[in-house]
Formats: structure tokens, sequence, C-alpha cells
């Protein structure tokens, strides 16, 4: 018998009839002896809506207030499993974020979890209920409700299992498991059977959507197993875990991508110290976060820099930039938010050369101009066009021979 923490995603709870397979699902594993701790997200689509709702009242609206309003999506999801769970015969007990008392910091609309009280849990789990807690949400010392950033119920998931001490921490969605990259975009993608916390950390942060990044940090501080599964069909899924003596180390686990970004450059800056400060200061202390960042060797000395945001920033850091420009004496400023970033992850790379030239190769061979390149010990990405996105992502995945059958 064991405790597992299982969370489901929108599309698995998107309409009563996947609620009540939900509720099949985690009533078949309660049969089989264990105890449960379930974490849904809201049916699919309507964070999304609430949030056009805020933006149909406030294009910026309050950011306390968002999180009272988006926090509600999970609050309707786990009272319909609880029910459902109850007409199963299994006895399950639904409660909010503040209720467990999942304690955050005070940021609305990305809150760090600090703390979790598992007493409310464990007495549940000993009366023979099911928990069913909802994601994406926690509270503040001072009372506020607060969410944890999109795709925020990975997190929840994943910091309950920890808090918990749980055998493993499921993670249910629309895929059945971890794939070497988006199988929406290239179909043949592989599935794979393992992935250590250090790539999958990568993948989640270039871009793969389908963990949170927050969840795996939480997973490998803690060393929580973490399984993602398909709540559709049977299977394994993909295992994600440390990284073991002896297990076959793939050159290259994944390829993901990243359509949020967009690119600012000025041109023509004076050559002196203090430049990049005087340039990234203003966009951090607008609390734009900066990704990418490219400077190049002065020639009559003055240069040009580089630097990738995410497009939502996009305009805000051009006026920024602007003003910025325009101070330091700088001859232009210019801007593209039509760019994508795709990345190769592997923990393999760190012991082989020659993978970037295969890469740079790859996408020559497709006509495909790269903009910015970024390496890490484990990782090398490229920016490109936006349209070249799919053609790029597929070379990459065929020139590397991780295309199914291969
Ligand atoms: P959920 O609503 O269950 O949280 P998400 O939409 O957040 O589901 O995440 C699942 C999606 O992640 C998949 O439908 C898939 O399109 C996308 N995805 C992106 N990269 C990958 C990858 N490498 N492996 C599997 N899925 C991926
Ligand atoms: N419902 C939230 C979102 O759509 C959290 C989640 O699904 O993980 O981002
Ligand atoms: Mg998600």
């Amino acid at each position: 018998m064991a405790l597992i923490v299982q969370k489901y995603g929108g599309t698995s709870v998107g309409s009563l009839e996947r609620i009540a397979s939900v509720a099949e699902k985690v009533s078949a594993a309660r049969q089989a002896g264990h105890d449960l701790v379930v974490v849904v997200s809201a049916m699919s689509g309507e964070t999304d809506r609430l949030i056009r709702l805020a933006k149909g009242i406030d294009p910026q609206p309050n950011p306390r207030e968002l999180d009272v309003l988006i926090s509600t999506g999970e609050q309707v999801t786990i009272a319909l499993l609880s029910m459902a769970l109850e007409k199963h015969g299994c006895p399950a007990r639904s409660y909010t974020g503040a209720q467990v008392r999942i304690l955050t910091d005070s940021a609305f609309n990305k809150a760090r979890i600090l703390e979790i009280d598992a007493q409310r849990m464990r007495k549940d789990l000993a009366e023979g209920r099911v928990v069913v807690v909802a994601g994406f949400q926690g509270v503040d010392e001072q009372g506020n409700i607060t969410t944890l950033g999109r795709g925020g119920s990975d997190t929840t998931g994943v910091a309950l299992a920890a808090a918990l001490k749980a055998d493993e921490c499921q993670i249910y969605t629309d895929v059945d498991g971890v794939y070497t990259t988006d199988p929406r975009v290239v179909p043949e993608a592989r599935r794979l059977d393992r992935i250590t916390y250090e790539e999958m950390l990568e993948m989640a942060s270039l871009g793969a959507k389908v963990l949170q990044i927050r969840s795996v940090e939480f997973a490998s501080k803690y060393n929580v197993p973490l399984r993602v599964l398909s709540s559709f069909t049977e299977g394994a899924g993909t295992l994600i875990t440390s990284e073991e003596e002896g297990m076959e180390q793939a050159l290259i686990s994944g390829i993901a991508f990243n359509r949020d970004e967009a690119k600012l450059t000025v041109l023509g800056v004076p050559d002196q110290p203090g430049v990049a400060y005087r340039i990234l200061g203003p966009i951090a202390d607008a609390n734009i976060e900066v990704d990418m960042i490219v400077q190049n060797i002065a020639e009559d000395a003055t240069t040009d820099f580089t630097f990738t945001v995410h497009r939502n920033d996009y305009e805000k850091a051009l006026h920024i930039l602007r003003a910025t420009a325009s101070e330091l004496g700088a001859r232009e400023v210019s801007g593209d938010s039509r760019i994508v970033k795709i990345s190769l992850v592997g923990v393999g790379m760190r012991s082989h050369a020659g993978i970037a030239s295969t890469m740079f190769q790859a996408l020559a061979k497709e006509g495909i101009n790269i903009r910015m390149i970024s390496t890490s010990e484990i990782k090398i990405s490229v920016v490109v066009d936006e349209k070249y996105l799919e053609l790029g992502v597929r070379a990459l995945h065929s020139a590397f021979g991780l295309d199914a059958g291969k």
C-alpha cells in the first residue's frame, strides 16, 4: 500500500463525463489499497475565460483581485470530483488551497509555496477518505488568496507529494508521457521512459509546457518520484528521477521551443564600462525578465547590444529602451516580436563535441537563419524567425535521430 498524489489537468476534467472517468480511476487506485490525494486543475479553457473577463474590465487588472477570480476555476472541479467520488461509493472531501493551508508568499499571480500543513490531509486519509485539493492556489500570511502562475497545478501536486512524503506523484494529462519534443508539432516524437530532473528542468524552462518548471524544481529538491501519464490511455508514462550511475545517457533527450519570445537591439552604443548595466538596469526595474543577451565586439568604439524578453513585455521594453538609447547617444533601436527559441537538451552533451555544428548544419540545410545562439553544459538554444519554428524543430528532431522508429 502506497501514498500517491495524483494530479489531473484541465482536459482531464474538461467535462462531467471526464470527471466521472477520473472518479473511476481514483476509486480503482483506492480499491487497490492506496491512500490518495488528488489535485485538480480548472476545466480546460476556464482559466483563460476568467482572465478574459477580468481584462474586459481592466486590461491590467488588480493582481490581488485577479487571483480571487482565477482561483475559482479549481474550486468548481474539486467539488464536482468529490461528488463524483462519493457517488461511486468512495468517501472524499475537497479543500481549497487556503483550507489545506498551502501557505505562499504574496506575489499575486506568481506566488511561491512556502509551507504546507499536512495534518488535515493525514487525518482524512487515516479516516479512509480521498483528499481532493484545488491546484494552482494558496493563501498568504495575511489570508489573501494567491495563485502560482499558469500551469501551477503541477506544482501543487508535487509540493503536496513532498509535504506528505508520498511514494509517487502522478501527473495525468492529455499525452501519455514526456516526449522528445511536443508531439503536437512533431508527430514522429518518441515517448521517453525516463528523464532526469536536470533534463526535465531544462526542457520545462525552455518551453515544454507539459510540466510547470517549479514542479520539477520541487521534485528535484525533495526527491519526489514524478511520473507523467495519460488520463485517457493505460501505460507506464515517463518517470522523472535523479541521474543514476550506469543509466544509459542519450546524447540529446529532447527539443524544446518557446513561442513567447521577442528580441530588442540597440545599435551603435558607445563601448564603455557600465553600458550593459545602463541598458538592462531600467528593464529590470520595470520587472521585465531578460533571457538571452548578446553584445558584439566593438568596432569604431561603438557596439550593438541585443537581448530577448517575453513577448508580453515587448512594447514596454521597447519604450524603455528608446529612452535609454537616446540618453546613451546610441544610433538606433530595433526590435522583432516574431521570433522563437528552439533548444536542444541532453546531459549527454557534456561529454560530446560537435553537437552545435550538427545543429547549425541541419538548420542551414533548411535555409533557416540563426539570429542568436546561447549555450550551457546541457543545452544549446537558437533564436530564429517564427515562421521557421515547425520546420526547424522537425529538422533537428530528425538530424539527431530522435524520430520514432529510428
Ligand atoms: P494539462 O492541462 O494536463 O496540465 P498541458 O497542456 O499543460 O496539460 O500540458 C500537456 C501538453 O504539453 C501536451 O498536450 C503537449 O502538447 C505539450 N508538450 C510540450 N512539449 C511536450 C513534450 N516534450 N512532451 C509531451 N508533451 C509536451
Ligand atoms: N488552471 C491553471 C491554468 O490554466 C492551472 C493549471 O491548470 O495547472 O494555468
Ligand atoms: Mg499544465
